[in-house]
């Protein structure tokens, strides 16, 4: 997703609603077996400032699907994050995304909050207890 500065300050359109989707891809995802099975949909909103700096804030939302990290069984979750980025026009301060010739490209931003937001183990349910789990059996030695 780009949005030309130049012309939302010359609409006049400082702020505004952002939804869109992003093609995933593989190298987002750090859990072995698991997948991103959806399109990353993003919902949220910009605000342009005086110095033609850029904000956004929202969520980011994934399916991701892939085999559970402990017993191997099919597993899947939503995962839900912030999404926060700010864009300052020309070099990044180190701090900030930057963008130059009045475009910003909010691509980027999406990924690394997908990446910051995404879990080490994806479970089939939340108790779920592996494959080596044997239950004990009871004492009947009283
Ligand atoms: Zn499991």
């Amino acid at each position: 997703m780009i949005l030309d500065v130049q012309k939302l300050n010359w609409a006049r359109k400082y702020s505004g609603e952002l939804h869109f989707s992003l093609q995933p891809n593989d190298e987002l995802v750090s859990i072995p077996m698991v997948k991103i099975a959806s399109e990353i949909a993003v919902d949220g909103s910009y605000e342009i400032f005086d110095d033609d700096s850029l904000e956004v804030r929202g969520t980011v939302r994934y399916l991701l699907q892939g085999a559970c990290s402990r017993c191997l069984q099919s597993a899947e979750k939503w995962v839900e994050a912030e999404w926060n980025a700010c864009f300052v026009k020309g070099e990044s301060d180190g701090e900030n995304y930057s963008y130059k010739k009045n475009t910003v490209d909010l691509d980027q931003s999406v990924q690394d909050a997908v990446m910051f937001s995404m879990p080490h183990v994806l479970l089939c349910k939340e108790d779920c207890e592996g494959i080596f789990y044997q239950p004990q059996p009871e004492n009947q030695n009283n």
